[in-house]
């Protein structure tokens, strides 16, 4: 059984790790020159910069268990949780998220009730949201239905939590807006909380009693390129085709052609670990239906490191803690482009940049995305500096930069997604051997991508 992967990034490796690792005949496609899409390190003057992500989350086993496999543990680190903070940019100061929150959900109420964060109202709302519990079991998302996850926080918290936390919160991690992406899909876990207790903030207490404390994140001492790379050199060469990409795939009974513009091969099996609008075009001449089915949005993001070595550092102020979020401006897009968060990476983990130096990792993207993608790496420094050194006061220029755009790189899962995933599956069933993963589906996060590319070749 010969299998072909389209697509060489997180997912597709993953999968082709298995088959190698199993001695089944593949052959993995991958458009670029490199392989790992958008996990990418760059190690220079002792900094190591993520341009794509920067760890994953520890609680997930898929990422830590292939690390192991690959005799890479000694590289695993975890995130410095003793200085876990993020701040709450507000009128061009930086607020912390009270301590002990997951997300948008207190563990302990007294904890807010010193923070600068919320007024009053919304301390009341947490508060009455524990007392609510019985009310909100009763009225808890049905089983099979869906809601925006602005609905469902705002079921829980009222509006000013929704906008203080929720949307900045959910913008830094899928650069999306909260109105639209479904609560069922992005946070499956509240869901189940909310079943179950009806108050979230009940069931993180009642949770906080049953576990203790875990590192939130864990990463590569080398950074995540080792891990890909890693991957890449378990796979015969003969095997990998880069700078090759896949322009249609054709069907004959059981065997699968695949073509790219020099050429056509025969397989079993196709993997496709391409991303979504790829895999749109690939399939919808097959069988239209996959034209809707795979139509969705994505958001793009713009990431710019800038790192300061220990001579320009020392006139940095940066607050102890991982970050900042800044929440989304309210009306219509007049304004200039807003920075989404920024990552103090030498405190989020250890070994990020020579002793004394500060490494900023800033992220735009969201709704201001095309207004940005088209700009110059000098406009998008420019703009970066300007806008941090509004929250952090004054920034000297930095020893060196790197600027990297990932347009649509982040799939929108809106509300319905798993339901339209079921219709996908269902469609898939009468395409045999053909199998689909990557980030649109079910996870974005790095953990989720391994264990789906290994069970797909399963
Ligand atoms: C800025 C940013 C930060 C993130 N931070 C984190 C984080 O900290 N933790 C976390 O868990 N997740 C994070 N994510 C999400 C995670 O990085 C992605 O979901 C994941 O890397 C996507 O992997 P993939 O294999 O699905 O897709 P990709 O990495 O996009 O790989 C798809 C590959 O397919 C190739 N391809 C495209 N068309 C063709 C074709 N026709 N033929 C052959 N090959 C083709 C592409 O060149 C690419 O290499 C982040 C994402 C972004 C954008």
């Amino acid at each position: 059984m010969k299998t072909a992967v389209i697509g060489g990034g997180i997912a597709g490796l993953a999968a082709a790790y298995e088959l190698a690792r199993t001695g089944r005949p593949f052959v993995l496609y991958e458009a670029s020159p490199r392989l790992g899409g958008i996990i990418q390190t760059i190690r220079r003057d002792g900094f190591i910069v993520e341009c794509g992500p920067d760890s994953w989350v520890t609680e997930k086993p898929w990422a830590q268990t292939l690390v192991r496999e690959l005799g890479l543990e000694e590289e695993l680190i975890s995130s410095n949780d003793h200085i876990r903070r993020t701040y709450i940019a507000r009128h061009r100061q930086l607020i912390p998220i009270p301590d002990g929150m997951r997300m948008m959900v207190p563990g302990d109420l007294e904890a807010l009730r010193h923070s600068p964060l919320f007024t009053q109202d919304a301390q009341l709302a947490y508060t009455r949201e524990l007392e609510r519990a019985a009310e909100l079991k009763v009225s808890a998302l049905p089983e099979g239905s869906d809601e925006s996850v602005a609905d469902f926080v705002r079921r829980h918290f009222g509006d000013e939590v929704t906008a203080t936390l929720a949307a900045p919160l959910l913008a830094g991690v899928f650069g999306g807006s909260i109105q639209d992406l479904s609560v069922r899909a992005i946070l499956p876990a509240f869901v189940k909380m909310e079943r179950e207790y009806g108050s979230l903030v009940l069931a993180l207490q009642q949770q906080k009693r049953s576990s203790g404390p875990a590192p939130v994140f864990t990463t590569l001492r080398s950074g995540l390129q080792t891990l890909t790379d890693s991957m890449a050199a378990t796979l015969p060469a003969s095997s990998i085709r880069l700078n090759t990409s896949v322009t249609a795939l054709a069907r004959n009974g059981a065997i699968w052609r695949v073509f790219t513009p020099l050429e056509s091969e025969s397989f079993d099996a196709v993997v496709l670990a391409t991303p979504a609008d790829v895999t749109r075009s690939l399939l919808a001449p097959l069988d239209p239906a996959f034209d809707s089915l795979l139509a969705m949005d994505a958001s793009s993001a713009i990431v710019i490191a800038l790192a300061f070595l220990p001579t320009d550092a020392e006139t940095i102020q940066i607050p102890r803690g991982f970050g900042f979020l800044v929440p989304p401006a309210n009306g219509p897009l007049v304004h200039e482009p807003q920075l989404l968060a920024c990552t103090f990476v030498e405190q989020k983990f250890p070994h990020r940049a020579p002793p004394g130096a500060v490494l900023l990792r800033a992220f735009f993207g969201g709704d201001d995305a095309p207004r940005l993608l088209g700009r110059s790496d000098e406009e998008l420094l420019a703009l970066a500096h300007m806008q941090l050194s509004q929250y952090l006061g004054h920034l000297p220029e930095p020893s060196f930069t790197v600027v990297r755009r990932w347009p649509r790189s982040l799939p929108q899962y809106a509300v319905g997604h798993l339901t339209k995933m079921n219709l996908l599956a269902s469609r898939l069933r009468s395409l045999p051997g053909l199998r689909l993963i990557g980030n649109a589906y079910h996870g974005v996060g790095l953990p989720d991508l391994i264990r789906q590319g290994r069970e797909a070749v399963c």
